[in-house]
């Protein structure tokens, strides 16, 4: 693993924000304020501004690098959380050592991160109604040691389901929350933008085992 396939990562992202701006728009002017497709582009944007670092360096300085970006350039709620995301990951890789549990343990320390920055977990709906589903998916799949393939497959399936179960919720966290029961009956923005991202990540990598 090195900067190249995180920057192809980036890139899997960046294709389905822009290909969902105008849903993601909607979600967070119904139940926010409207600006986390924005918040979203910028960053990934930038990311793709440094193409040329992130490339050079190994996987943990990759995500590292990418981190204090998206933290300098994101405002909003989901700037921190996601640079604590890829930070969070980023400490993580020393222990990689080539086992597919390694992956799983890396991603669930990026969520960890993330859940120790915004101070919530499941339940709340935010982002991490996605985020945590998946880490723990991932958890399994990797005990019951099956391929990378139907790893890949399955997680964006917890992802959807993650990202659909936000709709039924009372927000208690972040902008929606502001709304009370009003936020009930509509998808969380951040839940479906990491869904999306997580989705087109997997596709990505998935590619390279066809
Ligand atoms: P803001 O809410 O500041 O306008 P964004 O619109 O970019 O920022 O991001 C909103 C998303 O951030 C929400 O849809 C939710 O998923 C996520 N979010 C908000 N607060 C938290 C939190 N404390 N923990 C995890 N995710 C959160
Ligand atoms: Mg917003």
């Amino acid at each position: 693993m090195n900067g190249k396939i995180v920057m192809d990562c980036i890139d899997a992202a960046y294709a389905s924000i822009r290909q969902h701006a105008d849903e993601l728009m909607v979600l967070d002017q119904t139940i926010g304020d409207g600006d986390h497709v924005f918040n979203l582009t910028r960053g990934l944007e930038a990311l793709r501004g440094i193409r040329g670092d992130i490339e050079l360096l190994d996987f943990g300085p990759a995500l590292k690098l990418a981190a204090a970006k998206v933290l300098s350039t994101v405002g909003g709620s989901s700037g921190p959380l996601f640079s604590s995301l890829l930070l969070g990951m980023s400490r993580a890789c020393d222990d990689l050592n080539g086992d597919p549990r390694g992956y799983a343990q890396m991603y669930a320390a990026g969520v960890k991160a993330v859940q120790d920055r915004g101070k919530t977990g499941k339940g709340s709906k935010t982002m991490m109604d996605v985020l945590i589903p998946v880490a723990e998916r991932w958890n399994k799949l990797v005990q019951d040691a099956p391929g990378a393939r139907q790893i890949l497959a399955e997680l964006p399936r917890e992802a959807n389901r993650g990202m659909l179960a936000t709709r039924a919720m009372l927000a208690t966290k972040g902008r929606a929350s502001f709304l009370g029961e009003r936020s009930v009956g509509h998808i969380d923005p951040g839940a479906r933008s990491s869904e999306l991202m997580i989705t087109a990540v997997c596709e990505r990598l998935g590619e390279s085992y066809r």
